[in-house]
């Protein structure tokens, strides 16, 4: 904070941390509605865990769904939202994603570069009022590579090609397309520029409002001013050991797919200013299942198989949404029902692999899971019961009352494929996921807990502007994505929430600064 005037390196009207959607979102609509806008990168890859994802985003009654004759309402959006989400986060901050999530697609369609469709993708509470089978979920269209010119250089690649060094597609779809389309978009804004590797590290505050922050440039500390303001959506606190333990966030670093720069500095250098975080101990949860470096990665579509806990025993439908999944996992853990790593049990008659679609990082040879202690195999089930280190019998019986669920085409214990979303990778039409597993030799593969980043962030009102403790604005300081505490609570709602939100609240933060006065 500072006493005497600043002695600023720099001028601009928004200084955006981050670069991952949401704030490119919120950088072009800063951009095009006439202020001068810097964003700012730390690593050397504009895109964070956004250019992994994707790519989805859930935003009710838009004009991508509407394209294809979705009858779906806003009213019964907020229903579901509401059954789903509770009192946890503010009715305001709620309200302020669904009712202008459209809006800020029809801003996002005004620009030539940015083209959506529709992906249908259950919501991911079936049960709740108002859930819907095929979903509010849109994607980028997919970009040709050429199409991004040198900026293929600058845009993060997928997990993949970082992870296990796999080849980069040619053609670029999801999180790489929203990425790659919004770079071409600011490419177009002459008020707007883009650094990398310039970390943010503190905001500058005179009488009591945000107005710079000091970034490094060149290792050197540089003090830029912000006119209407400082946009925080740097991501999530997931790569920082010590805010994960002080905050109690369960599982490690090493089951996070979130990106390398996100060690939450622009949210705890909020708390030093007085800020009010909230939603600390919480995250984007999944299964993940083991990879030979020891590291766990967000894994969904499971087409068979089931999870035993340290009894031998199933603790959740398998085949919930990953988030809820998660959560199962951490609470069969705090029960101490649980310990990690924890088993998928399945049996030959897909073959040796295990049934997962999207384990994001593909699985490299079976050998070095093997080798790792990550695959089991035996001919009985009390077999692999004695591999993995659960009562056989316990096993034994797990399996025998699965198989006759499967008989009567019924999980009378967790229900697992009573929602759309848990037929929704059985095929066309959703089949069942009620799969026995009859066939030997039997299997077993290791899984652990995975996160796709942290979702505890800065409290902000219906206008992303963060809050102190007393409930008031910080003048001058908007936060989005990650980075902010999240609209949708401790819980998931759908696909593309994350994404969906981070693009919402940064363009609400935009159009706050766009009607703001300047800070003279
Ligand atoms: C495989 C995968 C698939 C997913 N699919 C979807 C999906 O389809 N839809 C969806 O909604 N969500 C999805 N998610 C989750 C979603 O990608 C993230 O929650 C979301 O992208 C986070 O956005 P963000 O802008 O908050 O952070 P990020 O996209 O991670 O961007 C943060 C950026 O800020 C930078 N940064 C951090 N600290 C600083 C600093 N001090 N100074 C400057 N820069 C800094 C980081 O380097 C990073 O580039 C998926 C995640 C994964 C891993």
């Amino acid at each position: 904070m500072m006493g005497s005037p600043v002695d600023w390196n720099e001028e601009c009207d928004v200084l955006v941390i981050g670069s991952g959607g949401g704030a490119l979102v919120g950088a072009l609509a800063a951009a095009k509605g006439g202020l001068n806008t810097i964003v700012v990168e730390a690593t050397d890859r504009f895109g964070g865990t956004t250019a992994y994802s994707g790519g989805g985003m859930w935003l009710p009654c838009n004009a991508a769904l509407k394209r294809i004759g979705d009858d779906d309402t806003l009213d019964d959006a907020r229903e579901y939202y509401r059954a789903v989400v509770g009192d946890r986060t503010l009715r305001e901050v709620q309200d302020a994603f669904l009712d202008n999530g459209a809006r800020m697609l029809d801003f996002l369609e005004q620009d030539p570069h940015l083209e959506f469709v529709v992906y249908p993708w259950p919501d991911y509470y079936g049960k709740a009022a108002k859930a819907r089978a095929g979903g509010r979920h849109i994607c980028p269209a997919n970009l040709a590579v050429d199409t991004l010119g040198d900026l293929r250089n600058v845009l993060r690649p997928v997990l993949p090609v970082e992870r296990i060094g796999a080849p980069l597609p040619e053609e670029l779809e999801a999180g790489q397309a929203l990425i790659g389309r919004l770079l071409l978009a600011l490419r177009d804004q002459p008020r707007a520029e883009l650094r990398l590797e310039t970390p943010f590290e503190d905001y500058v505050v005179e009488d009591g409002a945000v107005t710079g922050v000091v970034v490094r440039k060149q290792g050197q500390p540089w003090r830029i001013r912000a006119r209407r303001g400082v946009l925080a959506a740097a991501g999530g606190f997931e790569r920082n050991a010590e805010m994960r333990s002080r905050f109690g966030v369960p599982g490690e670093i090493s089951g996070c797919v979130g990106a390398p720069g996100n060690f939450g500095r622009a949210i705890a250098a909020g708390m030093e200013i007085g800020a009010d975080v909230d939603l600390m101990g919480e995250a984007w949860w999944s299964p993940g299942i083991l990879h030979p470096d020891g590291r766990a990665t967000f894994s969904l579509g499971f087409t068979g198989g089931i999870f035993v806990d340290a009894n031998g025993e199933r603790f959740a439908n398998e085949s919930a949404a990953y988030d809820r999944l998660g959560r199962e996992i951490i609470k069969a853990e705090e029960d101490g029902r649980l310990t990690r790593p924890f088993w998928m049990v399945y049996d030959s008659s897909a073959g040796i692999e295990p049934p997962v679609i999207f384990p994001t990082v593909p699985l490299v040879e079976r050998e070095a899971y093997v080798a790792a202690g990550y695959r089991k195999q035996a001919d009985s089930i009390e077999g692999l019961a004695a591999e993995i280190g659960v009562p056989a019998d316990r096993l034994a019986a797990t399996v025998a009352r699965w198989n006759g669920f499967c008989d009567a085409g019924k999980d009378a214990d967790f229900d697992r494929g009573g929602e759309a979303y848990d037929r929704f990778f059985m095929g066309e039409g959703g089949g069942s996921p009620l799969v026995p597993i009859k066939a030997g030799p039997f299997h077993a593969a290791a899984f652990s807990i995975s996160d796709l980043g942290t979702k505890g962030g800065l409290r902000t009102d219906g206008k992303a502007r963060v809050l102190r403790g007393d409930g008031t604005p910080i003048r001058g300081l908007y936060a989005a994505g990650n980075s902010m505490a999240a609209a949708s609570g401790q819980t998931y709602p759908g696909g593309g929430n994350p994404i969906g939100s981070c693009a919402v609240f940064s363009w609400l933060a935009a159009s706050d600064m766009i009607a703001a006065l300047p800070q003279d």
